[in-house]
């Protein structure tokens, strides 16, 4: 493997291009637009997913800024190469965690609801069921945005397919 030297010339022998700010490289999550470096940062914004990846010329790395899980790929010279683990596994654990995150929380309320449940003519007494369906909403929305995140790499690349 040819080290690269940043900001250096094209390797004559493998037609090699290091990773350099005023390059376009095909994006490394979506496989479809090009990215660039923005203007006045030292970033690398792609022309079609829009997502930012933050770039370490001295390892040819870039990484997903705009996500929580820190994808990295590295610059190979003609492409990129994952530097990020699998996605995670939905096992059994996780599964009973997200089921609970999504369930627990409008059954509390619900609970109370039940207990304590308010006069049949009283104004609002609609209001706490609906606040147990805003609460399930709101929390299944936090476990179908994490589901998201993990997976949005996956996601775009299926999205050019359709
Ligand atoms: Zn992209």
């Amino acid at each position: 493997m040819v080290d690269f030297v940043p900001g250096g010339p094209i390797d004559p022998v493998s037609k090699r291009m290091p990773l350099e700010a005023s390059g376009v490289y095909i994006c490394p999550v979506c496989r479809h637009g090009q990215i660039s470096q923005m203007v006045l940062m030292d970033a690398f914004a792609c022309n079609f997913c829009r997502h930012i990846l933050s770039v370490n010329f001295e390892t040819q790395t870039v990484r997903l800024e705009d996500s929580s899980q820190g994808f990295r790929w590295q610059w190979m010279g003609q492409g990129w190469r994952s530097l990020h683990q699998r996605p995670m596994e939905f096992t059994y654990t996780v599964v009973v965690l997200g089921i609970l995150f999504v369930l627990m929380p409008p059954a509390l309320v619900w609970l109370g609801y039940h207990t304590f449940p308010p006069l049949p003519d009283a104004p609002g007494h609609w209001f706490p069921l609906v606040w147990v369906g805003l609460t399930f909403c709101a929390h299944l929305g936090v476990v179908l945005r994490l589901c998201l995140d993990v997976y949005q790499p996956i996601l775009v690349r299926l999205r050019r397919f359709l």
